[in-house]
């Protein structure tokens, strides 16, 4: 078994990796580092490849998989959800900063053509290997890899959440013995304060904010983080109204129709319907009318509705920001917000 690293070494962005074992080499991930100019991994020709796997949706796992399909193609297996919320991302992206990618909506959708639904722990034998997903808890549909050859067994845990979250179950740690594993490392050099800490901090600058009668805008990664947002207003038995927008609301929708992946799907659709969703101009310029905590994408304020937002909220002292995903470096100068005196 032999392993290329193509992107993700020491950075986090890009993630690719090539796993070559005996007659077949599978693909995991093949993502893109979304900058003012976007980073792809080493590329590879799809021929050789067996088979492509996307983790889950996420654009830094996900983003470059449809150009494989530009002169090429192969077969890309994923969890239902990972090829709806993935196809979602990609095409948001396509529409946002079209000239910049290196495929087309055309090489998405032959990508939509080749795509291989798998559950997890189905495995799939390609020549003398196989490989396996497993739940990740990081995202609806998001899983690990396990493959399997010449007695070696290689895991990669891609993005992973060994505790789960208030939607997610937490990941699936049973791999047995392993003799590789790659995994993520980018909280790793980071003390992380507990959780319920972190909770219970966010849910008292909500109501700082919206006692004093301003809103709340909370950017947030469309896929997982809003939706937990939401969950942990619902939890907290917030009161005051909760506004969601953008990308967020599509992935509700989606993520409403796979309630086999929650870890409770009572308790997700009673979060996100205690929301207002919003569809459409008029709706987000009346969503300022009254105090509420806003909720919407990008999660790193590059583009979305989020731009809108910080744009009518940052002026006013009373109103508030709670960055509560992950900040690429570039984004945290360019986003630098202060409140105006
Ligand atoms: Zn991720």
């Amino acid at each position: 078994m032999q392993v290329r690293v193509l992107g993700a070494a020491r950075e986090v962005g890009r993630s690719a990796f090539q796993v070559n074992c005996d007659g077949a080499s599978f693909l995991l991930d093949y993502g893109v580092e979304l900058k003012k100019e976007s980073l792809y991994p080493i590329s590879v020709n799809p021929h050789e490849i067996n088979a492509a796997i996307i983790t889950h949706a996420h654009l830094d796992h996900s983003g470059n998989m449809p150009s494989l399909f530009v002169n090429g193609s192969t077969d890309v297996y994923a969890t239902p959800p990972t090829f709806d919320l993935s196809r979602l991302l990609i095409e948001d992206m396509l529409r946002i900063q079209k000239s910049q990618l290196p495929y087309d909506f055309a090489s998405v959708s032959k990508m939509m053509m080749h795509s291989r639904e798998i559950k997890y722990k189905e495995k799939v034998e390609r020549g003398n290997a196989s490989f396996q997903l497993l739940e990740s808890g990081h995202v609806l549909g998001g899983a690990s890899v396990l493959v399997e050859s010449e007695n070696k067994r290689l895991f990669y845990t891609a993005d992973i959440n060994p505790r789960g979250s208030r939607m997610l179950r937490e990941a699936d740690l049973d791999f047995g013995e392993i003799d590789l594993i790659i995994t993520e490392s980018t909280y790793s050099q980071t003390n992380q304060m507990p959780r319920n800490e972190s909770e219970e901090k966010f849910m008292e600058f909500a109501y700082e904010v919206l006692d004093r009668k301003g809103s709340l805008f909370v950017p947030a990664f469309s896929v997982e983080r809003s939706q937990e947002i939401a969950c942990v207003l619902k939890n907290a038995g917030f009161k005051h109204r909760i506004v969601m927008d953008g990308m967020a609301v599509k992935v509700n929708e989606i993520m409403l129709n796979y309630p086999e992946y929650l870890r409770d799907p009572k308790v997700f659709s009673d979060s996100v319907h205690q929301a207002i969703w919003i569809k459409g101009e008029k709706e987000r310029k009346r969503a300022l009318d009254e105090p509420a905590v806003i909720i919407s994408p990008a999660g790193m304020l590059v583009g979305g509705s989020a731009v809108f937002y910080l744009q009518h909220l940052a002026a006013d002292k009373k109103n508030g920001i709670a960055l509560v995903s992950y900040q690429g470096e570039e984004h945290q100068e360019e986003n630098f917000w202060t409140p105006a005196e």
